[in-house]
């Protein structure tokens, strides 16, 4: 039986494969460092099914990346001996873009028209279509594969324009892996030469942990980055770590190379990014961090590790208490790991508030991209919320710069015990409110809140380290007005003669008839000058916009 066929590719990957062969590509030579990744990938997984024992354990050593170059027929093959793909798997994987995010990316993408070499590399890597970087430099791409538990190969080629074929394929000369040949547009024949793919390897491949050879010659120094002392470790080295792991050419805003005995044995490189993908909303983002014990990968983008929140952080964890042999059920809920997650999440939190100490401009401006991950973290971990509130910057009445809750303490008057906020859309807004009419004259702090999150959090944490947080939008009893009084310089004003109480008290009792179930109280209070009566409650006008809101959405 002939078991070839051919088949088109769907349409958003032809899309995709359109605007790669249009691009004018300043960067031709990253299609290396994807093949080197998706190598490097399917060799994690070939370990860990060796290490778990769900795959043959007598060749461990042999997990390597081979790599030929042929001049004379203008050619670059790549060869590693990883997992290996099956016939269903090659077809799903080359001939779909498996990731959600990258059909709207590919649209907004073609429409900004001239497809700007910028946004292009951005997408290679991060949106899941680095294999299709090959046509970048490729006229035909054949791609060779086969998995140790099937008994011949599949063969998968292409040229990159509307279709590719798929082939059962014998006398392949691997017994698990994957071969790519790529045959070299005339324009793109520097990849065929052995100097030149070298190059490009010390370049983006030097973090590979497995051997990778060119025409027989090892390149790589198969050194762990993270059991190097620091001193030793120059910022390129970091920096190219960073792309090796982030799959980008973005540079990474924070860094910390770690390394403690207790409570845990931990090495590591944590790394924070100077710019997030849920930005344009475009996908979320995962996990990135890789969990090794002594050198051995665990687990790669290990979802365990770190909360939730912190998905945005990069890097590789390696705890030498781990049992080496852990296997995928029993890491998920050990003990040991809720300790690790623990003490890392503390010490990331630490490094962002080290960060923010150091050099509050920058801290700012990775701030303003990042805060919604941090915000969740305070509602959702109760235990290191105090610390993540730390990091949250607030404007207020008495700063240009912003501030943290931290400042604000140091900033409260003497006798003061309520931390106090309002909220509004902007600073003149808040400044003009008839709710900030008492503290107009006075120095007393206020923060500002034009953030809905962190209104909700405020209204819900209710106090931080015994102070009440208090909107000033509530009732004037909650106010210490001995404290305001104390500290208002123009102090006559509150004492100004209000008008007689028997003028008042009909239009008192006038309004409690007139809204007999919106009404509980009606009061005479000294804190206003300019306005003529505020409505408090319960809850603050922008709580009760937001209850609105969810009330009609729900409708
Ligand atoms: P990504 O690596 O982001 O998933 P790619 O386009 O680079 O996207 O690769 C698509 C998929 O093809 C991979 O997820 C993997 O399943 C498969 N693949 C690519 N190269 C190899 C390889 N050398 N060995 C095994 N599988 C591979
Ligand atoms: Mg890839």
């Amino acid at each position: 039986i002939s078991q070839s066929e051919k088949k088109e590719f769907k349409a958003e990957t032809r899309k995709l494969l359109d605007i790669v062969a249009r691009s004018i590509y300043t960067d031709k030579e990253v299609f290396i460092r994807e093949l080197m990744s998706n190598s490097s990938d399917a060799l994690e997984k070939q370990r860990y099914a060796e290490i778990s024992g769900s795959a043959k354990s007598n060749d461990l050593g042999g997990l390597h990346i081979d790599i030929t170059t042929n001049e004379k027929e203008r050619t670059l093959t790549i060869f590693d001996s990883g997992i290996g793909m099956s016939r269903k798997e090659i077809t799903d994987n080359l001939g779909t873009i498996a990731k959600s995010g990258s059909q709207e990316f590919v649209k907004s993408l073609q429409n900004s028209q001239k497809g700007d070499t910028q946004t292009l590399e951005s997408i290679i890597g991060q949106f899941g279509v680095g294999f299709y970087s090959t046509f970048i430099v490729a006229d035909t791409v054949e791609v060779i594969s086969k998995r140790d538990s099937n008994d011949s190969g599949v063969r998968w080629i292409s040229d990159g324009s509307g279709d590719y074929e798929v082939a059962t394929a014998t006398n392949i000369g691997f017994e698990r892996g994957t071969k790519i040949v790529m045959k070299l547009k005339p324009e793109s024949r520097e990849f065929s030469k052995e100097s030149e793919v070298e190059k490009v390897l010390k370049k983006y491949s030097l973090f590979i942990t497995y051997p990778i050879k060119i025409n027989g010659k090892l390149v790589n120094n198969l050194q762990a980055i993270w059991y190097r002392d620091k001193r030793d470790v120059t910022e390129d080295e970091y920096e190219r770590f960073y792309e090796h792991l982030a799959n980008t050419k973005i540079p990474y805003k924070f860094k910390l190379h770690y390394s403690t005995d207790v409570p845990l044995s931990i090495k590591g490189i944590i790394y924070i990014p100077s710019t997030h993908n849920e930005k344009m909303s475009m996908q979320h983002e995962t996990s990135n961090v890789s969990l090794y014990c002594r050198k051995v990968l665990i687990k790669d983008k290990c979802q365990e590790l770190l909360p939730q929140y912190l998905r945005f952080v990069k890097g590789v964890i390696d705890c030498e208490d781990l049992p080496l042999n852990i296997s995928r059920e029993t890491y998920q809920d050990s003990s040991l790991m809720l300790k690790l997650r623990n003490v890392l999440t503390r010490r990331i939190l630490k490094m962002i508030e080290d960060e923010m100490k150091r050099d509050l401009k920058t801290y700012e401006k990775w701030f303003q991209d990042f805060q919604h991950f941090l915000k969740e973290g305070i509602m959702m971990d109760t235990e290191h919320q105090e610390q993540i509130l730390k990091l949250i910057r607030y404007h207020s009445n008495y700063s240009q710069d912003t501030i943290s809750i931290e400042d604000y303490l140091k900033q409260m008057k003497p006798k003061q015990q309520k931390i106090y906020y309002i909220t509004g859309a902007t600073k003149e807004h808040v400044l003009q409110s008839p709710y900030y009419e008492p503290f107009a004259n006075s120095d007393v702090p206020v923060i500002m809140l034009f953030n809905q999150a962190d209104e909700i959090i405020f209204a819900q944490k209710q106090t931080y380290k015994d102070k009440i947080l208090t909107n000033i939008e509530s009732s004037f009893d909650d106010i210490e007005q001995d404290v305001l009084r104390a500290h208002s310089p123009q102090q006559e004003e509150t004492d100004a003669p209000a008008l007689p109480e028997e003028d008042i008290t009909p239009f008192t009792l006038w309004l409690k008839n007139e809204f007999p179930l919106k009404v509980q109280k009606v009061a005479i209070s000294k804190r206003l000058h300019n306005s003529p009566a505020v409505i408090y409650g319960q809850m603050s006008s922008s709580m009760r916009m937001i209850m609105q809101m969810m009330d009609q959405s729900q409708r």
